[in-house]
């Protein structure tokens, strides 16, 4: 313990927990720092902070350390993998080899994988060190981290206000200096609310871009994994790490990787910005609207050109989502039946089985599996799930007229800031529609990200969302950086 102590003092004169992801990793390779030392200075502060965060599920001191020692060896001999060294934080969604992913669930409570997930196996092999799993709703479903069967997690802003969610626990560690960088998942906002209530940089990857190989599934038409980080330089070397194609995932796009920190030019003269219409609503806190107008006053400053564009069927995208979102949680859940998948509480016959152990499912988990089974059933498919996907197709053909007009779309990305914990929890509904803005582009083929943009008066931080076409990951990346060239909202740190 002394040894962490002293270690923790020298991180501290040579560097600091919020130093950005790729300032570190500079850092370690000429030698001014440790990964050992690094990672023993976010251990002691994760022990220090987390007990009021809490951000993680799991921490995994002991292997991070042996990771950093490993990385420590290879630094030494001059390798130069992408991730060599730095810390970073898992949602427990993500299935790790040997290390507890309950998924925010008592019905995996205590589950340790037989194997990596995609995107775990990547972060090791780009020579990451993995500090813990981070709290997540119950199976992603929810925007507050309230639905976690296991603890809430708190906005490192205001402790009394919810990180976002589902990935709230990752966006919350790597705003309160505990990571340098996190992965989420992001369904219908998942990765992008959190990282806008917490004042860091979350991007949701093209359907396809990253394998779900291992992620532990919730819908299967709209899960993605995606990075987040305090630096849009710092999403892009994670995003870099964690894409590709990968012959497990069916739905994997065979397409080579960009270099996407390159794609960080600084550059954004010609560009065209649609702003739509339909994002700018009532009920859009007119403290986050002010700050969005601002940044779109700013990006036309770096010579962006800014067009009024239309999305004419925004407004049904969040109910085509929590139809077709519900629909596929009903069949990918029904395989936690006490026989196939996670544990079995025993009753006296098959059907008393299946109901004592499904009893495990929490109440917001148990409403999704009612609402879809029901969309799904005889006689209300057509009606319900059938029109969804009727509709779903108006919309990506929104999106498509919108990218031929336009190279990015902008908008907020939530209609308010963090709210307070508990405000919502009982109200589904009022929780379902923080998700308004981000949903749409899980249902397209688009990418997007949440970049900071403002603090509302209270001081809580405000996120402003680019929308890419298929694969242009590169495209948001290199406007979200030029603003954060230009503006300061990334190097304020929270009080923690
Ligand atoms: N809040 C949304 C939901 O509850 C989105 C969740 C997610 O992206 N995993 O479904």
């Amino acid at each position: 313990m002394s040894k962490m102590t002293e270690s923790a003092d020298d991180m501290t004169k040579s560097t600091s927990p919020f130093l950005s992801l790729t300032g570190l990793r500079a850092a370690l390779r000429d030698g001014s720092i440790s990964s050992t030392a690094a990672t023993e200075a976010i251990l002691t502060r994760i022990e220090t902070i987390d007990p009021t965060l809490r951000s993680f599920v799991t921490v995994t001191a002991e292997e991070a350390l042996a990771q950093a020692r490993a990385a420590d060896q290879r630094l030494a001999n001059g390798e130069k993998t992408p991730l060599l060294g730095v810390p970073v934080a898992i949602k427990e969604i993500l299935c790790s080899e040997g290390i507890v992913s309950q998924a925010g669930s008592k019905i995996l409570e205590g589950f340790k994988p037989p194997y990596d997930a995609y995107v775990v196996s990547k972060l090791k092999a780009a020579g990451a060190v993995i500090v813990g799993m981070t709290n997540t709703d119950e199976f992603g479903m929810g925007s507050s981290t309230e639905y976690s069967a296991f603890q809430t997690s708190r906005n490192p802003w205001n402790i009394e206000c919810t990180p976002g969610g589902s990935s709230g626990g990752s966006a919350a560690a790597v705003a309160g200096g505990l990571a340098y960088g996190a992965l989420g998942t992001d369904t219908g906002g998942s990765v992008r609310l959190p990282a806008s209530f917490c004042g860091i940089v979350g991007l949701r990857p093209t359907y396809g871009r990253v394998s779900r190989w291992g992620v532990i599934a919730y819908a299967s038409s709209l899960d993605q994994v995606g990075p987040m980080g305090r630096t849009v330089e710092d999403t892009a070397v994670m995003l870099q790490t964690i894409s590709g194609y990968d012959e497990r995932d069916s739905t994997s796009i065979e397409t080579a990787v960009p270099d996407y920190e390159a794609a960080c030019t600084g550059d954004i003269r010609g560009l065209k910005i649609g702003i739509p219409q339909e994002y700018f609503i009532e009920g859009l806190d007119p403290e986050v609207k002010a700050a969005v107008e601002a940044a779109i006053e700013q990006l036309a400053a770096l010579g962006a050109e800014i067009v009024d564009i239309s999305l004419p069927h925004t407004k049904y995208a969040l109910p085509m989502y929590y139809l077709i979102a519900t629909a596929e949680a009903s069949a990918n859940l029904a395989r936690y039946d006490g026989v196939r998948f996670g544990p079995r509480v025993p009753g006296k016959d098959v059907i008393e089985t299946t109901m004592r152990t499904r009893a495990l499912f929490g109440p917001e988990v148990k409403n999704r599996i009612m609402l879809g089974t029901f969309v799904l059933s005889a006689g209300y498919y057509d009606a319900y799930y059938g029109r969804a996907l009727k509709a779903r197709t108006l919309l990506i053909n929104d999106f498509n007229r919108a990218f031929e007009q336009v190279d990015v779309i902008l908008t907020p990305t939530s209609p308010t800031t963090a709210f307070k914990i508990g405000e919502k929890a009982d109200d589904p509904l009022q929780m379902y529609l923080t998700d308004i803005f981000t949903v749409s582009l899980n249902l397209s083929a688009s990418c997007g990200l949440s970049v900071p943009c403002g603090r509302d008066s209270a001081g809580l931080p405000i996120g402003l969302q680019l929308i890419g076409a298929t694969l242009q990951e590169e495209t948001i990346l290199r406007v979200a950086h030029a603003y954060q060239q230009a503006t300061e909202w990334h190097t304020a740190h929270p009080p923690v």
